[in-house]
């Protein structure tokens, strides 16, 4: 097959028929609905981006499994190069979208698959890592997009899967056959299931033996028989479906809860499947990969966010004003340690011994630690920078409102020379923005709550070094 042109993408996601849910409707035509529709927009900038021929050599690669050009999102690192690429492709994408593109969380579970599939079966003698290679041919070989079905619904957070009232709070095998294991339960905040080909399933958490029919990996097509997508809100989506003062007029995000129905998996496509004490690898691994992605992915959002600033001072002759120079230093400081930290992450990797390159997990969670707050200062910064119209600008509607749209017109102008609809245009996007609630400050919780990265960086990090390095300047023999 090759790699996919844009408009390929979107054809070949038209081509599945998902079972999805909005606004208490059933959906019949997801691609062409504007509000899923701007989501897929997203996704299919990585397939434009991928082909264009200044990008092709960062985003690109000959895949050594299939010795065909792929596209890396398709591609679990094999050196340092790779998780090097990870970072840049995903800062570009974001410059270029503005929002989540959606397309990273796949490549995490690619890489995370790669490593734990190869471990387990090194202790168990399972097939685990054969079903998972010739499931990474089929991404590779037709260039498809995939979605992380890691977050359960978890029900009561104190118990454990098993202790559970209801034992559907993680997903869990309900049944077993000698042609595959049928599955029930629900992932939550699943973001761009309706983009995404494939939906990859690990474990939330760590796993206890009680716990053997939730340790579960598998892959399957987002419009399998039983898995029902329901799109969930977010602050702006509203507008979307108008068309009507939408900021970002080319893409967005959304997040489904996807409930999984009887679900029946083959085995072929399982790539865990009872080995508990594997679970807490999958996490740490799929979480560490994914908080790099974050970072690199919100260093280019935040660049996003100094553009605008930038640009409507220039509408508003706020310019030279030194305070604000000021802050949009403090912005570019903070996308670039954002962006340091991840880089670090991947120059600091490691080959694990399936071959696959693992980044470094403490400058990971760091990353991500610094993104949880910073990417909120970087928004207020923004804010305080554009004014006030970030939160209140009327309507566009209003501006073409034949009894007051000139007067609007007349009294919204900033610097002399700079078409009206210009700055209109540019604080509908600062607030989208600010706003977005799938993917800004609310994105706290995307890659693991905050005390998940600290409690990582806390185990990850050599202790005892650091206390032998205090002794031995102390004078402290032992
Ligand atoms: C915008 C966005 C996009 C996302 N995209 C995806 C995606 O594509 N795929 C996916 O699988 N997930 C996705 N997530 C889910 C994300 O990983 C979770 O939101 C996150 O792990 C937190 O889980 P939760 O929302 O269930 O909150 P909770 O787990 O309920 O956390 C709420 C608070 O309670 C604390 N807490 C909960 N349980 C415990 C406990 N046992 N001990 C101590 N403290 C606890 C947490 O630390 C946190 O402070 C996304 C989330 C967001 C917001």
């Amino acid at each position: 097959m090759g790699l996919k042109t844009k408009e390929e993408y979107i054809e070949s996601i038209r081509a599945l028929k998902p079972t999805a849910f909005m606004f208490g409707e059933r959906l019949t035509n997801v691609v062409d609905n504007p509000r899923i529709r701007a989501g897929i927009e997203a996704t299919a900038a990585t397939y434009e981006m991928a082909l264009k021929p200044e990008n092709r050599d960062l985003f690109t690669t000959i895949s050594p499994l299939i010795n065909e050009p792929v596209c890396r999102f398709t591609l679990p690192p094999s050196s340092i190069e790779d998780l090097v690429a990870r970072v840049k492709i995903n800062r570009k994408m974001a410059n270029y979208v503005g929002t989540c593109h959606q397309r990273c969380t796949g490549l995490d579970c690619l890489s995370t698959l790669a490593i734990v599939t190869y471990d387990i079966d090194k202790k168990y003698g399972t097939k685990y890592n054969a079903n998972y290679i010739e499931f990474l041919k089929h991404m590779q070989k037709n260039d498809l997009a995939a979605n992380a079905g890691v977050t359960d619904v978890k029900g009561d957070r104190s118990l454990a899967p098993n202790e559970q009232v209801d034992k559907d709070m993680f997903l869990h095998v309900v049944e077993k056959t000698d042609k595959g294991i049928v599955v029930r339960g629900a992932k939550a905040h699943q973001t761009g299931s309706l983009s995404a080909h494939e939906i990859i399933v690990l474990p939330t958490r760590a796993m206890g033996k009680a716990d053997k029919d939730y340790a579960i990996a598998f892959a399957i097509p987002s419009d399998t028989k039983g898995l029902i997508h329901v799109v969930g809100r977010s602050t702006l989506d509203k507008r979307e479906l108008e068309g009507c003062d939408i900021g970002n007029v080319f893409y967005s995000k959304y997040c489904p809860t996807l409930i999984f129905d009887n679900v029946f998996v083959p085995w072929e496509r399982v790539f865990m499947c009872g080995e508990t004490e594997f679970a807490v690898e999958m996490v740490i691994r799929f979480s560490s990969f994914h908080r790099q992605s974050h970072g690199g992915c919100k260093s280019g959002r935040i660049d996003c966010m100094i553009g605008t600033a930038l640009t409507l001072m220039d509408y508003n002759g706020t310019t030279k004003m030194s305070h604000l120079r000021q802050k949009v230093i403090d912005m570019i400081h903070r996308a670039e340690t954002l962006y340091g930290c991840c880089l670090a992450s991947s120059y600091e990797g490691y080959k694990e011994p399936s071959g696959t390159y693992f980044i470094d997990t403490v400058l990971a969670n760091a990353s991500k630690i610094h993104e949880g707050k910073e990417l909120a200062e970087a928004s207020r910064l923004m804010i305080d920078a554009c004014g006030g119209f970030v939160a209140d600008l009327p309507s566009d509607k209003d501006f073409e409102n034949p009894e007051i749209g000139s007067l609007l017109k007349k009294y919204l102008k900033g610097v002399d020379g700079i078409p009206v609809e210009n700055r209109v245009k540019m604080y509908r996007l600062a607030e989208k923005l600010a706003m977005e609630s799938a993917d800004s400050i609310s994105d706290i919780h995307g890659g693991g709550s905050p005390e998940a990265h600290r409690v990582t960086i806390f185990r990850e990090t050599n202790l005892e070094d650091k206390k032998k390095a205090a002794k031995r300047l102390a004078g402290i023999d032992k």
